[in-house]
Parts: structure tokens; C-alpha cells; sequence
């Protein structure tokens, strides 16, 4: 293992060199081809992913005073992998509604016997992934760092530009799960649906889905205005079943332009939020929820949920262990809910299709979306977020090599 300038140093004296601003604007450090240094030191934390579970993480502990590290393949909002449509409290909760594009009251889902137009008892925002992502970073304080991830032995987690030793790690790197103990499962035996869409120029007033076997047997397709822009896809349920065709036909039909695609897996099952002494959230943990395959503001809850943990441990209020158990506890205490929605998913492909027409105007009733769609917001409510304390910035970093709460409590109490 080669050893960097960094490691050489005490862990307290990088602190102290080192400028300090919980709001700051994290210090980028983007490195391509001869300008890609190598990058071994460590850290604290290690936030591995900067996308909404990584970036949550990080918000957490902006005022830990500990040394978080970020790392993503890429820049911070560079790479989109979602059509960014998310409950618009979520945005107005992160204080995040400079990144909102589009505001709906109404879902409307077609189906090849009836359009239905529900009317929401919460809206719905399309947003832009970029801008989002940046906002979000600014309200954490941390290092960034691009570097790809290649696995991890132990605490050490190698990177394409080195090796980072941390105290506390956390996967967010999506679906992959790269830091998992032993073979990741891959598509198509994993337990994963398939997700792609196009970006044509355009724009619309309606937030539109459709349940139309001839597009996909399992999954819908989708058309979400975001201003100038329209975000038009297909997702199934089966991962078998390839998107591609039925994603073109889809914006063929509607006029729009087949440019500027994206796709990805999209988990649709639950998968241990830790695991070797490692942290989950987001998309690696399976927190996408299924049937709807949001999984935009699940990696937001749960990457809050990891983030006070970890400020809990970095504050000598927990031991790393405790913070392990009680997040493996609160995200597995959301496991009826994710399996109510995975039994949904499978149900709905089976019902017949004047079946599903027939229901579907059923629950047109005011009285049954506010209770439908109330407790499926329940599912990673937005006051999530101002349910947690926002702690005031600690005296101190608390080093890597002492995270168990006696150490950190001491380190503390010696400060003048
Ligand atoms: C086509 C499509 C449309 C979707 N639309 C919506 C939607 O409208 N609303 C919604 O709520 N959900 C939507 N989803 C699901 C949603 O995108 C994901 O659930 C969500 O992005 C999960 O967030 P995350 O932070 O866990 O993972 P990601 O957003 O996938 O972020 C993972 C991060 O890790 C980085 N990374 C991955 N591997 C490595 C590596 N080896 N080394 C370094 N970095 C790495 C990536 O660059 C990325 O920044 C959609 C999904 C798809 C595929």
C-alpha cells in the first residue's frame, strides 16, 4: 500500500489545517487522464457516492466537524439516472426548491380503457438533477473527491486512484451495492426492474402514466414535464424484458423527439441496510420502493437516517455498534411497507385489463386518494427531515481510531 502525503500527518493536525465552514461549498477535485493524481489517505468518513443517499449522508455531518470524505465516478450532478420527480415537501423540507422545475396536483394514468385523473392530496415537483444535487452538497462539509470504486478489504476501500482507510464507511453507490461482502447478485437474477427514458425538448401540463401492456406487461411507461423538457420512459417490472423499443414507441406516440436517453436497474426489494461493519442507504440497500420505483426521496430519508447516526458516534453519543444496529433496525422496520408494495407490483400485471380500467376509476374518490396516497407518503415522510436534530458544531474532530464513545467524550472534555 503506498503512502500518501496526507497519512503522514496526524489526523488532528489536518483538521486544524484545514478550512472549516458547515455551509461551505464542498472543495472539488476532479481529476481525468494524467491530471488524475493518485488518492490514498484517510478519513473519518467515507461517503462513497455522491447522488441523494451519499449527499444526505454528508448533510448530516456538516456540523460533526469530522473529516468526510465524498467520492463518485463523477462530478456532483453530472450524471442523471432518474426522471427527478419527488413529493414537493421533500424539496420545501431540504430547503432544496431551487432546483424545482414542475408542480402537479394531479396524476393522470392511462390505461387502454380508460383515463383516469387523480387529483393528489400532496403535489408532486419535477426538479433538475444538477442543480439539486449542488444544492445539497452546499448544505454539508466535506471533501470531494472523483474516484471510481473497486471494492473494499475491510475498512480499506480501493478506488482507481487508490486506497482510503476510514472509520465509518457508507455505500450509496446505488444498486451495484460495490461494497457489499461477497458476489453481488446481478441483473437479471437480482431482484431488480429495468428503467429507461428520453429527454426531447418539449413541455406539458400533466404528470402522465400508463399501464398499457403494449407497452410493457410488467411496469408502465411515463411522461413527466420539467419545463422545457419532457421526460418520457418505460419501466418493467421483469428485468427480462429490454425497455428500449417500447421507451421509442412510447415518445413516438406522443410527438416528442427519442434524444438524450438514460436508464438504469432499479431495486424493487429490500437488502440489509448494514453489513460488515459497513452503512447502506439509497438505491444499495434496495431502498427504491417497488410498483412505484420512487427511490428518490427513500435514498433521502435513509441517508439522513445513516447521517445521525454517524454524527451520534462522531459526538460520543453511541458506539459504532449501536449506530449499526439501530440503523439495521429502523430501515428493516420499514420492511411491511416495502413488501405491501412489492405484492402490489406483482398483483397489478395479473388483474385483467378492463379490470384494472374498472378499478382504477373506483379509486377515483377524493376520499380514497387522500387515504391511499396519505399513507403512501407516510412511507419517508418529509418531516423526516426537521425530525432530527440540526446539532450545533462540536468543539472538536473526533479522530478515526476513536470512535467508541468514552474516547471521543474525553477528546472533548479537554478541549479549552
Ligand atoms: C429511468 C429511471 C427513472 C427514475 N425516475 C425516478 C423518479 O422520477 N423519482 C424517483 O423517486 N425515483 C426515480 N428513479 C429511481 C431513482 O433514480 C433511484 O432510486 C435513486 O437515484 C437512488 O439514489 P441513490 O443515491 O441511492 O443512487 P444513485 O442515484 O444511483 O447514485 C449512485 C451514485 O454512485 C455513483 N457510483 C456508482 N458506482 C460507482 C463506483 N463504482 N465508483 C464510484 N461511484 C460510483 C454514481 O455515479 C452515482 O452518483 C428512476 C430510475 C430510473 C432508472
Amino acid at each position: 500500500m503506498r503512502v500518501s502525503e496526507d497519512s503522514r500527518t496526524s489526523p488532528q493536525e489536518r483538521f486544524q489545517a484545514r478550512p472549516y465552514h458547515p455551509l461551505a461549498v464542498p472543495r472539488r477535485a476532479t481529476k481525468r487522464g494524467i491530471a488524475r493524481t493518485p488518492l490514498e489517505r484517510d478519513c473519518d468518513v467515507l461517503i462513497c457516492g455522491g447522488s441523494f443517499a451519499g449527499l444526505a449522508v454528508a448533510r448530516e455531518l456538516a456540523d460533526s466537524g469530522a473529516d468526510v470524505l465524498v467520492i463518485d465516478r463523477y462530478e456532483i450532478g453530472e450524471r442523471q439516472t432518474s426522471a427527478c420527480g419527488i413529493p414537493t415537501g421533500w424539496l420545501e423540507a431540504l430547503d432544496l426548491q431551487r432546483a424545482l422545475q414542475q408542480t402537479f396536483g394531479e396524476l393522470v394514468i392511462h390505461t387502454p380503457y380508460t383515463t383516469v385523473r387523480y387529483r393528489l392530496p400532496w403535489t408532486f415537483s419535477t426538479f433538475d438533477y444538477g442543480t439539486l444535487c449542488e444544492a445539497l452538497a452546499d448544505q454539508g462539509a466535506f471533501t470531494f473527491e472523483t474516484a471510481k470504486v473497486d471494492g473494499r478489504s475491510g475498512k480499506v476501500v480501493h478506488t482507481d486512484r487508490g486506497d482510503i482507510r476510514a472509520g465509518m464507511i457508507v455505500d450509496a453507490l446505488g444498486w451495484r451495492r460495490v461494497l457489499g461482502a461477497g458476489e453481488n447478485v446481478q441483473p437479471p437474477e437480482a431482484l431488480l426492474s429495468r428503467g429507461l427514458e428520453v429527454h426531447p425538448n418539449g413541455s406539458g401540463d400533466d404528470m402522465e402514466i400508463w399501464i398499457d401492456r403494449s407497452y410493457v406487461p410488467a411496469g408502465y411507461g411515463w411522461s413527466f414535464p420539467a419545463g422545457d423538457e419532457l421526460r418520457i420512459g418505460v419501466g418493467s417490472f421483469d428485468p427480462r424484458f429490454h425497455v428500449r423499443e417500447p421507451t421509442v414507441r412510447l415518445a413516438t406516440d406522443l410527438s416528442a423527439e427519442t434524444v438524450r436517453y438514460q436508464g438504469n436497474w432499479i431495486p424493487h426489494a429490500l437488502r440489509n441496510a448494514t453489513e460488515d461493519g459497513l452503512f447502506f442507504a439509497g438505491d444499495s440497500a434496495g431502498h427504491c420502493l417497488p410498483l412505484t420505483a420512487e427511490g428518490i426521496r427513500t435514498a433521502l430519508y435513509f441517508g439522513l437516517a445513516v447521517g445521525r447516526e454517524l454524527s451520534d458516534v462522531l459526538g460520543g453519543r453511541r458506539s459504532v455498534s449501536d449506530a449499526l444496529l439501530r440503523y439495521s433496525r429502523f430501515s428493516a422496520s420499514n420492511a411491511r411497507a416495502f413488501e405491501w408494495m412489492l405484492r402490489c407490483q406483482r398483483l397489478v400485471p395479473r388483474v385483467p385489463t378492463r379490470q384494472l380500467a374498472g378499478a382504477l376509476r373506483t379509486m377515483e374518490s377524493k376520499r380514497f386518494l387522500d387515504w391511499a396516497f396519505g399513507h403512501y407518503l407516510e412511507i419517508a415522510h418529509p418531516r423526516f427531515v426537521t425530525a432530527g436534530p440540526r446539532r450545533a458544531p462540536v468543539a472538536v474532530r473526533v479522530p478515526a481510531q476513536m470512535l467508541d464513545p468514552a474516547r471521543a467524550a474525553a477528546s472533548r472534555s479537554a478541549v479549552p
